[in-house]
Formats: structure tokens, C-alpha cells, sequence
């Protein structure tokens, strides 16, 4: 009898990272298993529609991102459950002029995404794992400590002295990975000295099905459309500013932030007239210089952190999720190892590059509208006007963006 301790793949984190790749392996011939934190008990989703109901942590999900979510058979109870299709994309610069449309007619897409809230995806793929009689879940546990074998594999212990093996950990532990720091994986950190606040507002005119989104010398602001009715229209923000003025914005009473919120969209949905609770999430760009180690991969946030102004984090994070699923299931078939490195280093080698021009890109731009100075700014408003009158140009952004060029 198999030893019940012993697993081909443990993953550490049941957020939409470990959760998708634990049901991407289910079914192919291998014991696996979920470590996480928090508790995983049965939980029902909010209904309501009130402002509090919302999930404050929604995500942009590509038509590429819900097409995996579909094949994990996750897609139809996020599709059931409230989110918004969106179907244009404004941007315009606070400086000038500068303006860019994007719409779903332009690349023939019925949408350009999926606005969810994280909970309801991760609910979805939580209710694959249940039904799976290949995956243990170990929740709540903590993993405290890994070590590699003699031989080949893992050794790991919980908090409360539970010990494990695998043949191969993979970190699906978030942007503060421990599982990177204790098997000491490099990472090129830089601190954007922002942090993003994050909220469901109420505006005062229907959200037309756009994501809306303003570069300001502070950072940007997005509006992201969620589901509402006839007489109540609503967005999650997120709302990217410098660290030395986040605190006096969060201090702010409802009726001042959302005037404050107001000036800052420039009222382009009208007044916001309510707003929900506000958090403040610290934004840092890092990058694992190498994503595997015999017997270790690293997936999503463990891996890399990007600046949120293009909704891409986890839409990054479930083609790592796809493409290490997929090395793995193809090296069980021909005998070889999850955790054996030539298998590890074929995901990384088809991860990390598409991972780093996304990365890029978001800092470039994120700089190029920080900039102030009067030749910067006219040309990026100058940019910007051209790009939206070049279609063929603007239909490769749009393309890659939404994962499908
Ligand atoms: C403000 C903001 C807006 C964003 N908007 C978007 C967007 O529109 N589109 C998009 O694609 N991305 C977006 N992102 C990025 C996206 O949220 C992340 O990429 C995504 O949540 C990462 O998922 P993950 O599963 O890798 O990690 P996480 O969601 O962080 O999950 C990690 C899990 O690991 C568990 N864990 C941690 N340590 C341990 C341990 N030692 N033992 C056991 N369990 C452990 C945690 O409890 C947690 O459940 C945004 C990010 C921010 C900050």
C-alpha cells in the first residue's frame, strides 16, 4: 500500500494558482496534494448586491484565462455566478490629450474579458478539487519548513510537526512565497514606492460595459465594471498612488474619498456617490531569476509580481499553471519524474520569457506616465492619438493583452 504521507505533487497555496493546478493534474495518474493556510470549509458566495457584498480583490480575466478556466470545467460556475463581460477599454492620459479606445469589434471578440471577483473563481475551482479522489487537501496548514532528500524529492512539515514528502513541490504561495525564501531562489525586487487601493464605489451613470482607466503622474486609476441594475451602477477601482499619499487618502471619511475619486476620474462615470471599505495593497515588481530546482517549481506570484495597471497578475500566473500541468502530465506518460529537472526547466523555459515582456512592458509604461517633463508629455499624448487611428497596431496590442497573440 502506497505510503498515505507520500505524494507525486504537493502544492503549497489553495488560491486560483494552486487550486487550477491542482485540478489541471487531477486525472493523471498521480497523488497529489493542497496545502493552505486558511481554512477551506464549505462556504456560500454573497448574493447581495450591496456595495459591502462585493469581493474588494476582483481580476480582469482574458478570453484566453477563462478558456483554460473552462477546460478545468471551472468557467460555468463562475459564469453563474454575478461578473461583467466587458467589452471596451478606455485610457487617456491626465496630461494632455491623449486618448486610446479599445473595443471588441475591432478583433471580432464577443468580449475583451471577464471582470470577477477572486473568491468566486477560487470557489469554482475548489468545488473541482472536492470531487477529485486524487487530491488531499490539507487546510488549514501551514507548511513550516522544506528540505530536498538524499535521494530524490522533498521533505516538508507542517506547523503542528505533520511531515510530508514529494517528488516535487511547487509553490503556488503568493508574492511573499515562503517556499522561495527557505529554498533561497533569487529574486530581482524593485519597490514602486506605491500601493494600490482597492474598492467597490457606486457611480452615478451606467459603466457602459467599459474598463476605464487614467494615467496620472501619481500612478493609475482604474474602473473596472462589475454587475449592478437599472438605477445602480458599480465598479471595483484600483487605484495606484505614491506611498507618501496613500495613508492621508485612506484616512479620508466616505463622503471625501469619493470626491476625491471623483476629481481623480474626472467624473467620467458621474459622482461616485458611495464607496465600500478600502484596502491598500503594497506594489512591488519581483521576478525569480530561475523558477525550478530539482524537486521545486515555483508558479504565479511565487514567481513573479507585476504592477496591476494591466489586470495581467493572474492571468500570467494560469498559463504557468497550463504550461507546468501540461510538462507534467506529458512526463508521467513517458515515465519521467514531476520533480526531475529537465521536465522543470522545459515550463521555465516556456514561462519566463512571455512573463518577462509583460513585465517590461507594465514598468515602461508605468514610468513613461509618471514622466513630467513638457517634450515627454507631449509626445506620449502625441503616441497615443496616432495608436488609436493605426488599427492593425492597435489590434496587436489588443490581441496580446488579452492573451491571444
Ligand atoms: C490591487 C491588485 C489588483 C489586481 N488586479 C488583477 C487583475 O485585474 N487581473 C489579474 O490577472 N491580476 C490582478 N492582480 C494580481 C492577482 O491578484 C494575483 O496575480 C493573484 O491573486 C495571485 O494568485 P496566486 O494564487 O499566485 O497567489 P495568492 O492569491 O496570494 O494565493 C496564495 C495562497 O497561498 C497560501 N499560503 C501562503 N503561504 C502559505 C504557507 N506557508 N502554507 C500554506 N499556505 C500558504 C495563502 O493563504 C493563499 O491562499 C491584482 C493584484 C493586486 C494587488
Amino acid at each position: 500500500m502506497a505510503d498515505p504521507r507520500r505524494f507525486d505533487v504537493v502544492i503549497v497555496g489553495a488560491g486560483i494558482a494552486g487550486a487550477s493546478l491542482a485540478v489541471a493534474l487531477s486525472g493523471a495518474g498521480l497523488r497529489i496534494a493542497l496545502v493552505e493556510a486558511q481554512p477551506l470549509g464549505e462556504r456560500t458566495l454573497p448574493q447581495g448586491t450591496n456595495l459591502g457584498d462585493f469581493d474588494p480583490r476582483v481580476s480582469a480575466l482574458t478570453p484566453r484565462s477563462s478558456e483554460f478556466l473552462q477546460q478545468l470545467g471551472a468557467w460555468e460556475a463562475i459564469a453563474q455566478y454575478r461578473h461583467c463581460a466587458y467589452h471596451h477599454m478606455t485610457v487617456w492620459d491626465a496630461e494632455g490629450t491623449g486618448q486610446i479606445e479599445f473595443d471588441r469589434a475591432e478583433v471580432g471578440a464577443t468580449e475583451l474579458g471577464h471582470i470577477v471577483e477572486n473568491r468566486a473563481i477560487v470557489h469554482a475551482l475548489l468545488a473541482r478539487v472536492n470531487r477529485a479522489t486524487d487530491i488531499s487537501v490539507l487546510s488549514p496548514a501551514v507548511l513550516q519548513s522544506c528540505t530536498r532528500l538524499a535521494s530524490s524529492g522533498m521533505s516538508l512539515e507542517l506547523e503542528g510537526g505533520e511531515c510530508l514528502e514529494a517528488d516535487l513541490l511547487v509553490a503556488a504561495d503568493g508574492a511573499m512565497s515562503r517556499v522561495r525564501e527557505m529554498m533561497g531562489f533569487t529574486c530581482r525586487e524593485w519597490d514602486y514606492g506605491h500601493r494600490a487601493i482597492v474598492a467597490t464605489v457606486e457611480v452615478e451613470r451606467p459603466h457602459e460595459r467599459t474598463a476605464w482607466q487614467r494615467f496620472m503622474p501619481s500612478g493609475p486609476l482604474a474602473l473596472l465594471p462589475l454587475p449592478g441594475s437599472e438605477d445602480h451602477h458599480y465598479c471595483s477601482i484600483v487605484w495606484s498612488l505614491q506611498e507618501d499619499k496613500v495613508d492621508a487618502v485612506l484616512a479620508l471619511d466616505d463622503a471625501a474619498f469619493c470626491a476625491e475619486l471623483e476629481r481623480a476620474s474626472e467624473a467620467r462615470l458621474g459622482a461616485i456617490l458611495a464607496s465600500s471599505r478600502r484596502y491598500a495593497h503594497p506594489l512591488r515588481q519581483r521576478h525569480a531569476v530561475d523558477y525550478v530546482q530539482p524537486g521545486v517549481a515555483l508558479v504565479a506570484d511565487a514567481a513573479h509580481t507585476i504592477h496591476p495597471l494591466a489586470g495581467q497578475g493572474i492571468n500570467l500566473g494560469l498559463q504557468d499553471v497550463a504550461v507546468l500541468a501540461e510538462e507534467i502530465t506529458a512526463g508521467r506518460r513517458s515515465g519521467v519524474r514531476p520533480g526531475q529537472l529537465e521536465l522543470l526547466r522545459r515550463y521555465q523555459r516556456r514561462r519566463k520569457g512571455e512573463n518577462l515582456v509583460m513585465m517590461s512592458a507594465m514598468d515602461g509604461f508605468k514610468r513613461l506616465f509618471e514622466q513630467q517633463s513638457l517634450p515627454l508629455r507631449w509626445l506620449r499624448n502625441v503616441g497615443m492619438r496616432q495608436i488609436d487611428t493605426l488599427p492593425p497596431i492597435k489590434r496587436q496590442l489588443m490581441r496580446h493583452a488579452m492573451g491571444l497573440g
